[in-house]
């Protein structure tokens, strides 16, 4: 499409980030939330929705949501109430889903980050609890009803419609998902629906005042299709109004495989669900010290050490931003630069040795058969200069099975760097020897083929000549 059309326009995004909390039980009963558990395994009475079966609120849901909530940087509220959200669908055998409407336990707080070194800021109108509903698979002609995921605790985080490209979208919810998994409130995995964005889209011509109609885009599985599905919406919109036409208010749904939205239905309006307080459950009160208990309990989140190592290690923002993606990853990454006492050799054997490594073997960092540790003691043996760059890669590839220290595995292999003298004269004499034009080049000021010199000795040393001395003596003998 062209640019010119996009000039005249500006889209505006919202988006309800679903977030399942990681508790061991559900909201409302004691029935497990385990992800493998086969069909309906994960049900009683109250998963069931059974006439006469009472709600029971889960503690842990109510730590976990407030601690999400003062991450970002909500008005916790003293008490909040539950409220039935009725509507009819197969997965929800209550007719109703318990949530919060006009009390949500979290409100009123934001979120920041960057995008190309630009601070952005959204709000955070609410975040409240609610149960998620079971999963129904569709097959031609009947379906079937799992409801393991009937009454797991969820909290949906609902932006303001703060956003107005495709790009800060995904940002958001990159970040959404940084502060969760930060928290340990959420495992993060989005492919097992752990996390799940709803985005809602409109545009206006910038002339308007007045907002455009919203489509909302549901069950988006991953950050790359939020950031397709919303360029596609909003082109979409764009081409739709332009050429006089209107934009229903509707739910779509993205297909990755065409790289477009279709309609899924058309959309309710709040007022349809009649909502009203759900009599089985009490309130939630919340004492200011269960509040500031908690508080406590808020660890350094991602943006925050994403600053501190660019400031206190001199890690660039690219590199910074890797290392603080996963909480995991930058505990792993600040170990070994303790130890090593070189945060950026730290990092960049973490980000180009490790990382690649880990992803073949399809491991987390925290499964890891190299410790941070032993890395940093690999780091350490380079610095002291009792190994080199290459003999540092051989045992490298060897700790991946040999968990003893990288000094030990140096000598078993005998990769023992030479520093010896007289051994290493020997061998940048003869390579001088061989090519006598590169030392006239190098005599009449081409300093650059030293490199070319180190590198034909190290080939002869079998990469076990000491690079400092092979310099030393290099410069001495041109
Ligand atoms: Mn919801």
């Amino acid at each position: 499409m062209s640019t010119n059309l996009h000039q005249d326009f500006e889209a505006t995004i919202g988006i309800e980030v679903h977030v399942q909390l990681k508790t061991k039980s559900k909201i409302f009963s004691s029935d497990s939330t385990s992800f493998g558990a086969s069909d309906n395994e994960n049900t009683s009475e109250v998963s069931l929705g059974m006439p006469g079966s009472l709600p029971v609120l889960n503690k842990a849901v109510v730590e976990m949501a407030v601690k999400a909530g003062l991450a970002l940087n909500c008005h916790i509220r003293p008490k909040s109430t539950f409220a039935r959200k009725n509507y009819f669908y197969p997965d929800l055998p209550k007719g109703y889903q318990i949530s919060q409407f006009d009390e949500p336990i979290c409100e009123n707080g934001f979120v920041e980050f960057q995008i190309n070194g630009e601070p952005r800021k959204i709000s955070i109108t609410r975040a409240h609890l609610e149960e998620d509903a079971g999963k129904s698979t569709h097959f031609g002609g009947y379906s079937l009803l799992n409801y393991n995921r009937a009454g797991v605790p969820l909290i949906e985080i609902v932006s303001g419609p703060d956003m107005h490209s495709a790009e800060e979208a995904a940002e958001y919810c990159r970040t959404i998902r940084g502060i969760v998994t930060y928290l340990d409130v959420c495992d993060g995995n989005l492919e097992e629906g752990s996390l799940r964005c709803d985005c809602n889209v409109s545009v206006k011509r910038k002339s308007d005042s007045k907002l455009g109609t919203r489509v909302e885009i549901k069950n988006l599985n991953s950050f790359r299709f939020i950031e397709k599905a919303i360029g596609y919406e909003i082109d979409r919109q764009i081409e739709s109004i332009s050429s006089g036409g209107k934009i229903t208010q509707e739910t779509r749904l993205y297909d990755p495989d065409k790289n477009r939205t279709y309609t899924m239905r058309v959309k309710e309006d709040a007022d349809d669900y009649r909502y009203f307080p759900d009599p089985d459950l009490l309130p939630i009160r919340l004492a200011p010290d269960f509040i500031e208990q908690i508080k406590k309990q808020v660890p350094e989140l991602p943006v925050a050490k994403r600053t501190r190592f660019q400031k206190q290690f001199g890690i660039n923002e690219e590199d910074a931003t890797l290392l603080t993606s996963e909480r995991t990853l930058a505990n792993f990454f600040e170990a070994v630069g303790e130890k090593s006492k070189n945060y950026k050799s730290s990092a960049n054997w973490i980000m180009v040795e490790l990382l690649r490594e880990l992803k073949d073997r399809k491991l987390a960092i925290d499964q890891s058969p190299i410790s941070a540790e032993r890395l940093a003691e690999l780091i350490l043996l380079i610095d002291s200069g009792a190994t080199n760059g290459k003999i540092a890669k051989r045992i490298f590839e060897e700790m991946w099975t040999n968990p003893n220290p990288p000094s030990h595995i140096q000598n078993s292999l005998g990769l023992v760097q030479i520093s010896d003298t007289s051994a290493i004269e020997k061998i940048v004499e003869e390579v001088l020897a061989e090519f006598p034009n590169q030392v006239v080049e190098y005599k009449s000021g081409k300093t650059k083929v030293i490199g070319f010199f180190v590198g034909q000795i190290m080939k002869r040393s079998k990469g076990q000549a000491s690079p400092d001395v092979v310099n030393t003596i290099l410069l001495k003998k041109l």
